[in-house]
């Protein structure tokens, strides 16, 4: 089913220069860029962002690190775009993570896995509404949409 999904470019992947190489691998998986930007993320947004982990041992150190350094936010929407998303990107833990996947080829620990993508259809829709104003979901034709999928 046709979808949208939240990705954050944590403040390592920003830090360590590999931006452009994890947004390049969803690119390339066939995902539509639907929205994009880098930002410093305030506090305010990644408390809401993060809410379901309140009260976790991790949950300071993520807003910690969320907070440290800019990251880039990025909408890509496609067929089962969550699922995807996640599977390119690997298992939270990075020492679980498959060869192959982003945390998996360029992480080694949990708490530096450089990339946060929405868990479900619902967190996509909600996540995206959180980050991104509407206006700024870009609607636009791409002319090599037949080459990717078979059902227009
Ligand atoms: N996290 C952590 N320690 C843990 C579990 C999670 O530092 O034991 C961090 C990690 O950065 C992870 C984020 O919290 O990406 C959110 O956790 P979640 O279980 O939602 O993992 P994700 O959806 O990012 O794979
Ligand atoms: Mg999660």
């Amino acid at each position: 089913m046709r979808e949208r999904t939240l990705i954050l470019v944590k403040p390592e992947a920003v830090q360590r220069g590999l931006a452009g190489r994890i947004l390049a691998r969803l690119e390339a998986r066939g995902l539509k860029l639907i929205a994009l930007k880098f930002l410093s993320v305030p506090l305010p947004m990644a408390q809401r962002h993060y809410a379901v982990h309140e009260g976790k041992p991790f949950y300071d150190g993520l807003i910690t690190s969320i907070t440290s350094s800019p990251v880039v936010a990025v909408v890509f929407e496609g067929r089962d775009a969550v699922a995807v998303v996640r599977a390119t990107v690997g298992a939270t833990d990075p020492v679980a993570a498959a060869p192959g996947t982003i945390r998996g080829d360029w992480a080694l620990e949990i708490g530096r896995n450089l990339v946060h993508a929405s868990d479900s259809r619902e967190t996509g829709e909600s996540e995206v509404a959180l980050w991104f104003q509407p206006e700024e979901l870009v609607p636009w034709e791409r002319d090599t949409d037949r080459w990717i999928s078979e059902n227009q």
